[in-house]
C-alpha cells in the first residue's frame, strides 16, 4: 500500500519526531527532491543538519533507508540517536554477533526498519546484496561522499564501489552527503556514484555561531589554562601540532585541575577509543589532539576549539573549528598565533621531496599566515577563500569585529612597496620586495643588479613586519595579486594606479583591544543553575541508558528549557528538540527537576505562580496517569 505523500508530511515528522519547529536552509528542498525520487548532490557544512535530510524521507518513502557510512565508531552514535527518537534504525558490520546480525537482517528483509547504516564494504558481499535485492529500499544516502574522490582529502578505495547502487538498484535514489568539497570534487562524486540529473545543493560555509578569535601567542600554557578557566565545565578541543605537545598539555591542564585528555595517533588503539568515548559522553570535558583527532566525532556540544599552533591549512583549520557547535549554541574558536611558529612548518614543508607538493603547501602556508595577520572581518576572509562572497561588511562575531581597531595611514608607504614591485619587474615575492625595501644584500639582489634601484633601501625605516602587514593590506585591497606559480610573486593589481598617482590613500589596520564574545551571550552554564542541574540529569539519564548525553537532549535544547522552564508537557513540547518520543521518555523527569528547581528558588522568580500552574495543569489535554502523577509530586 503506497502512502499518498502530502506537502505538509515532512513538516510535521519533523516537529513530532524531531521537535524541531523549522527547517534549516537546504533540509526543506533536499527532502523534497528526495521524496519525488530524484538524486541529491548536498554539500552542508558540518552541523548543517544533514542527517534530518534523510532521515525524514527514510521515515516517509515506503521501504528502509539505506545509509552508507565510512565509521563504524559513528555508526552506533547515529542509531543511539534515531533510536532515542522513536526511528527504527540499526546497523550492520563487522562488529556484531552472528545473532544480532541475523536478526537485523532478518529485521531489514522483512521491511521492520526505518534505516540501516552499513558501511561500503558490505557491498562486496554477495549474500548482503542478495538480501538487498529482495528487500525494499527506500533510498540509499552516501554519506562523507567526498571519500569517492581522489581529489578530496580522504579517499576510500571501497566507495569506488558504490557506482554499483545506481547500476544494480536503477528505481531507488541515491542521496550523496559531504561537508567538504570543491567544485571538482563535487564533479567528481557525481560522476562516480553516476547520479542521475541531481538535486544539487551547496550551502553557505557560514556558521553564524562560531565566535571566530585570533590571538597573540604568547606563554601558551598559561593562556591555556586561562583559557579552560573561563570556560570550566564547557566540552573543548585543543589542537597541537606534535604528538609531544599533545602530551605536555594534556599534562600540564590536569596538573592544574582541568579534566583533560590527550589524543593522538601515537597512543594505542584501546587509549585512543576509551579517551575519545570519555570525551563524547562528557565524562572529560577537553580532549588534547593532533588533527588524528575529528572525523570520529558526532559530539554536538564542544563549545570550543583552540589551535594552540599554527595549522597547516586554511581549509583543515576550518574543518576543525567547524567541529564546535553543532547544535547551533554558540561556540568560541581561537586561534593562537605566533609568527615563531612559521619556521617548524617550513622546515616540513621542505622536507617534502616532491617539488609541486611543496609549492602547494607554501602556497597554503601563506594563506594561513596571511588570514591571521590581516587585519580584516575572519569570517570574511574565510567565506572569501571558499569563494563565497559574505555579504555584510562587518560578522559581529569575530575579534576583528568586535574588537578596536586603528587605523594609520601609510599611503606613502604604500607607494614605496608598489613601486619597489614595479621597479623589480613584477616578477617577486613579497619577501623579496622587502629585502630591497630594507636594503637586505644577497647573491640574488646582487646578481639582478637591484642594488642600484632608487626604492633600494627606501624602507629601512619600518620593520619587517610592517612591510609584511602593509603587503598583505594592498593584496586585499587588489593593489597587489598573487600569482601562484612556483613562487609566490605579486604584481599590480587594479587598484595600484591610484595609489601610486596618490589619488587613493592606504591605511593598515592595528588591533589594539581584542574583546572575547560577550559572554554569557546566551547565559550559557555560568550563573545558569538550573542549565547545570539539567546538564546533571542529562548525564544520569545518558548513563543509565549508555548513550553520549547529547544523545538524549542538545546543549541548545537544555538551555532552552533552562530559560523557558517548562512545567507541563505541552509547553515541553515547544522546547526545540523535544519530539513526542523523548517527551514521553524524558519530559517527566525533565519536568520534575524545573519544578523542583523552582520551588527551591521561589517560583516567583519568572515561572507561573502555583495557582497559574495547576490551572495550567488541568487545561492540558489528556489526564494520563503521568499527568496526575505528575500534579501529585507538584502537590497539586
Ligand atoms: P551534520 O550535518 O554535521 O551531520 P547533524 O545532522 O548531526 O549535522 O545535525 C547537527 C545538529 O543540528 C543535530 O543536533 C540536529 O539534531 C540539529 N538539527 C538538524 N536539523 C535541525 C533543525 N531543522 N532545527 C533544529 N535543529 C536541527
Ligand atoms: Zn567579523
Amino acid at each position: 500500500m503506497t502512502e499518498q505523500i502530502s506537502p505538509a508530511t515532512s513538516g510535521k515528522v519533523l516537529r513530532d519526531v524531531f521537535g524541531y519547529t523549522e527547517f534549516r536552509p537546504g533540509q526543506s528542498e533536499i527532502i523534497s527532491a528526495l521524496l519525488d525520487g530524484r538524486d541529491i548532490c548536498a554539500i552542508l557544512p558540518t552541523g548543517g543538519g544533514k542527517s534530518i535530510c534523510y532521515q525524514i524521507p527514510s521515515i516517509i518513502r515506503e521501504g528502509t533507508g539505506v545509509i552508507i557510512s565510512p565509521l563504524i565508531s559513528l555508526m552506533k552514535d547515529q542509531v543511539d540517536a534515531a533510536q532515542e527518537n522513536g526511528i527504527k534504525a540499526a546497523l550492520l558490520n563487522s562488529s556484531l554477533s552472528p545473532r544480532l546480525r541475523e536478526e537485523t537482517t532478518q529485521n531489514f528483509a522483512s521491511g521492520r526498519l526505518d534505516m540501516l547504516y552499513v558501511a561500503p564494504e558490505r557491498f562486496n558481499d554477495e549474500g548482503f546484496l542478495d538480501i538487498m535485492r529482495k528487500a525494499k529500499i527506500a533510498l540509499f544516502a552516501v554519506d562523507e561522499a567526498h571519500c569517492v574522490s581522489e581529489w578530496g582529502h580522504d579517499f576510500r578505495p571501497e566507495y569506488r564501489n558504490l557506482s554499483m547502487l545506481v547500476r544494480d538498484f536503477p528505481q531507488v535514489p541515491v542521496a550523496s552527503f559531504t561537508a567538504t568539497a570543491t567544485k571538482r570534487v563535487q564533479d567528481d562524486i557525481i560522476r562516480s556514484l553516476g547520479l542521475r540529473d541531481p538535486y544539487l545543493h551547496r550551502a553557505s560555509f557560514d556558521r553564524p555561531n562560531l565566535f571566530i578569535d585570533v590571538r597573540e601567542k604568547s606563554r601558551i600554557d598559561f593562556q591555556l589554562a586561562e583559557f579552560c578557566a573561563e570556560h570550566c565545565d564547557e566540552s573543548g578541543i585543543i589542537y597541537r601540532t606534535s604528538r609531544a605537545s599533545v602530551e605536555e598539555t594534556a599534562a600540564d591542564l590536569s596538573r592544574k585541575g582541568f579534566s583533560a585528555l590527550p589524543y593522538h595517533a601515537g597512543l594505542d588503539d584501546a587509549t585512543r577509543q576509551k579517551n575519545q568515548e570519555a570525551f563524547n559522553r562528557d565524562e572529560v570535558s577537553i580532549i588534547v589532539a593532533t588533527i588524528a583527532f575529528g572525523m570520529g566525532i558526532d559530539k554536538s556540544n564542544v563549545r570550543f576549539v583552540i589551535h594552540a599552533d599554527l595549522p597547516k591549512t586554511l581549509e583543515g583549520y576550518y574543518q576543525e573549528i567547524g567541529r564546535s557547535g553543532r547544535d547551533g549554541a554558540a561556540a568560541h574558536c581561537v586561534l593562537f598565533y605566533s609568527r615563531g611558529d612559521i619556521p617548524k612548518l617550513l622546515y616540513f614543508i621542505n622536507q617534502a621531496t616532491d617539488e609541486n607538493e611543496r609549492t602547494r603547501q607554501s602556497a597554503a602556508l601563506t594563506a594561513m599566515r596571511r588570514y591571521a595577520e590581516t587585519v580584516r572581518c575572519r569570517r570574511r576572509q574565510i567565506l572569501a577563500y571558499f569563494d563565497e562572497k559574505y555579504p555584510h561588511e562587518k560578522c559581529g562575531a569575530c575579534d576583528i569585529c568586535t574588537g578596536d581597531i586603528e587605523r594609520s595611514d601609510a599611503s606613502t608607504e604604500a607607494q614605496m612597496f608598489l613601486s619597489a614591485v614595479a621597479r623589480t619587474g613584477e616578477r617577486y615575492g613579497a619577501q623579496y620586495v622587502i629585502d630591497v625595501l630594507l636594503a637586505l644584500s644577497s647573491e640574488r639582489t646582487k646578481a639582478n643588479g637591484h642594488e642600484s634601484l632608487s626604492v633600494w633601501g627606501i624602507g629601512v625605516k619600518k620593520s619587517r613586519e610592517f612591510w609584511q602587514s602593509l603587503s598583505d593590506e594592498l593584496v586585499g585591497i587588489n593593489a597587489l595579486s598573487v600569482a601562484d606559480g612556483k613562487y609566490q610573486t605579486l604584481s599590480l593589481g587594479e587598484a595600484a594606479r591610484p595609489i601610486l598617482k596618490g589619488d587613493a590613500k592606504v591605511s593598515v589596520a592595528v588591533l589594539t583591544n581584542a574583546k572575547a564574545p560577550r559572554r554569557p551571550r546566551r547565559g550559557m552554564s555560568k550563573g545558569n543553575e538550573l542549565f547545570e542541574r539539567l546538564r546533571a540529569l542529562r548525564r544520569k539519564i545518558a548513563t543509565e541508558q549508555g548513550v553520549p548525553p547529547y544523545v538524549v537532549f542538545s546543549d541548545k535544547t537544555l538551555l532552552e528549557m533552562s530559560e523557558k522552564k517548562p512545567q507541563t508537557e505541552h509547553a515541553m513540547l515547544s522546547v526545540s528538540g523535544v519530539g513526542a518520543m523523548k517527551l514521553e521518555r524524558f519530559g517527566e523527569l525533565f519536568i520534575e527537576e524545573i519544578r523542583k528547581y523552582q520551588g527551591e528558588n521561589g517560583s516567583a522568580e519568572t515561572g507561573p505562580s502555583a495557582k497559574e500552574q495547576s490551572q495550567r495543569v488541568r487545561k492540558t489535554t489528556g489526564s494520563t496517569t503521568a499527568e496526575s502523577r505528575r500534579m501529585f509530586i507538584a502537590g497539586l
